[in-house]
C-alpha cells in the first residue's frame, strides 16, 4: 500500500489538490492501485490553526509517506505575518525537511494550446517538450559566506557561489536518468568561461556521464543557453542545471509554454517521498471562485505515478485523458483568449470531473 499526504495550502490550493485527490483516486480505482491518502496543514492555512506554517505533524506525516502533493502557499491575508512564520517559510521547510535537492520541471506545449506561448508560431510548432532539472538546495542561494558591511564609505554586499563534487554528481545522475526515458540527451548548463564553481561543475558532469554511455551529453553557457532556449526550443530534451540558472530559465520556460496552469513539477531526494506540485502561487486573485485550472495540479499526479508510485501506465493515462479533454475543445478561463470572450469557460470542478470520466 502507498501512501500520499496532500497538503492543499491557501488561495486555489485546496481547490486544486481536491481535484488532483480526485483524479489519483479515480486512476487507482482503474488500475487496481492500492493507495491511502491523508489531507495536512501547510501555509497559511497552518499558521492559522497552529501558529506555524509547517507544523511538526505536517512534516512527520509527509516524512513517512509514499509521495507528498503540494497545492500552492501564500496570499495577502499574511503579508504583516513575520518572515520566518510566512506561509512561503513553511514550504522551504518542507523542502529541506524531505532532502528534496532535484527539481524537475517538464516544459512542453500543447499544438492546441500554442497560440498562448509567447513564441513565433513558427518556432512553436517545431514542437516544445524538455525537462529542466534544478539542483534545489546549494549554490549562491545557500553559500556561505555571505553578508553587507560598508567599505572605504561605500556599502557592499557579497553572495557565495559553491557546489561540492557529491553535490553535483547526485543531480546529474538525476538528470541522466530522466534522459534515458526520454530522447537520450542531456544539455548541461553552467557558465565555466568564468566561474570557478561552474568548471568544477562541467568536470563532475563529465565524470558521471561515463557511467551513462547511452546518453548524449553536451555544454552550454547560461548566455547561450537562454538565447537557445526560445531561438530553438524544439533542441532541448533534458536541461541540467545548478539552482541560480535553473531558477532563471524554468521561469523563461514557462513562458514559452504558456499558461502556469499547465506546469508541473517534481522535486526528488535520493530516498521517496517525492514532492509534487503545480508551478504555480496561489492566485488570490481567482480564489474560491471555481475558475483555477487544476491540469498543471493533475499532470503533477502524473508525474507522482510514475516517479514515486511506480505505476507508469497509470501516469500514461493520466496525461492521455489530459490531451484528449485538450484536444476536444474544453477550457478554464486562464486558456480563453481576450479575443474569444465568446467561449465559456470550463469550472475548476468540472475540469477535474470530466478528466475522472476519461478515466473510467
Ligand atoms: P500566482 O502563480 O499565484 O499567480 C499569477 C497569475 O497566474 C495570477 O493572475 C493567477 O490568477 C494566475 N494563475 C496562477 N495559477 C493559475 C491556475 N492554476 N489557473 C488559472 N490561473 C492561474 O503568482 P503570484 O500572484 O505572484 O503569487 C500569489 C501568491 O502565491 C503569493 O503569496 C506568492 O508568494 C505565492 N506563491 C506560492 C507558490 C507556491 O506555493 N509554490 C509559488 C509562487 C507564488
Amino acid at each position: 500500500m502507498a501512501h500520499v499526504v496532500f497538503l492543499p495550502g491557501d488561495g486555489i490550493g485546496p481547490e486544486v489538490a481536491g481535484e488532483a485527490a480526485k483524479v489519483l483516486a479515480a486512476v487507482a480505482e482503474r488500475y487496481n492501485l492500492d493507495i491511502s491518502t491523508e489531507n495536512a496543514l501547510i501555509g497559511g492555512a497552518a499558521f492559522d490553526a497552529t501558529g506555524f506554517p509547517l507544523p511538526d505533524e505536517t512534516l512527520a506525516l509527509c516524512k513517512k509517506a509514499d509521495a507528498v502533493f503540494l497545492g500552492a502557499v501564500g496570499g495577502p491575508a499574511w503579508d504583516a505575518v513575520p518572515r520566518p512564520k510566512r506561509p512561503e517559510a513553511g514550504l522551504l521547510a518542507l523542502r529541506k525537511g524531505l532532502g528534496v535537492f532535484a527539481n524537475l520541471r517538464p516544459i512542453a506545449i500543447f499544438p492546441e494550446l500554442a497560440a498562448f506561448s509567447c513564441l513565433r508560431q513558427d518556432i512553436v510548432t517545431q514542437g516544445v517538450d524538455l525537462l529542466i532539472v534544478r539542483e534545489l538546495t546549494g549554490d549562491i542561494y545557500f553559500g556561505e559566506p555571505r553578508g553587507e558591511g560598508v567599505r572605504g564609505g561605500l556599502r557592499y554586499a557579497y553572495d557565495t557561489m559553491v557546489y561540492d563534487e557529491e553535490e553535483i554528481r547526485r543531480i546529474a545522475r538525476m538528470a541522466f536518468a530522466a534522459a534515458r526515458s526520454r530522447r537520450k540527451k542531456v544539455c548541461s548548463v553552467d557558465k565555466a568561461n568564468v566561474l570557478s564553481a561552474s568548471r568544477l561543475w562541467r568536470t563532475v558532469v563529465e565524470e558521471e556521464h561515463a557511467a551513462w554511455p547511452d546518453i548524449e551529453l553536451s555544454h552550454m553557457y547560461v548566455d547561450n543557453a537562454a538565447m537557445q532556449l526560445v531561438a530553438r526550443p524544439a533542441s532541448f530534451d533534458v536541461i541540467l542545471t545548478g539552482n541560480l540558472f535553473g531558477d532563471i530559465l524554468s521561469d523563461q520556460a514557462a513562458a514559452i509554454a504558456g499558461s502556469l496552469g499547465m506546469l508541473s513539477s517534481a522535486s526528488l531526494g535520493a530516498t521517496a517521498p517525492g514532492l509534487y506540485e503545480p508551478a504555480h502561487g496561489s492566485a488570490p486573485d481567482i480564489a474560491g471562485q471555481d475558475k483555477a485550472n487544476p491540469l498543471a495540479s493533475i499532470l503533477s499526479i502524473a508525474l507522482m505515478l510514475r516517479m514515486s508510485l511506480n505505476a507508469p501506465q497509470a501516469a500514461d493515462a493520466v496525461e492521455s485523458a489530459v490531451k484528449s479533454l485538450i484536444r476536444e475543445g474544453f477550457r478554464t478561463a486562464d486558456l480563453v483568449a481576450e479575443n474569444n470572450r465568446n467561449t465559456v469557460p470550463t469550472g475548476c470542478k468540472e475540469t477535474g470531473d470530466l478528466i475522472v470520466a476519461r478515466l473510467k
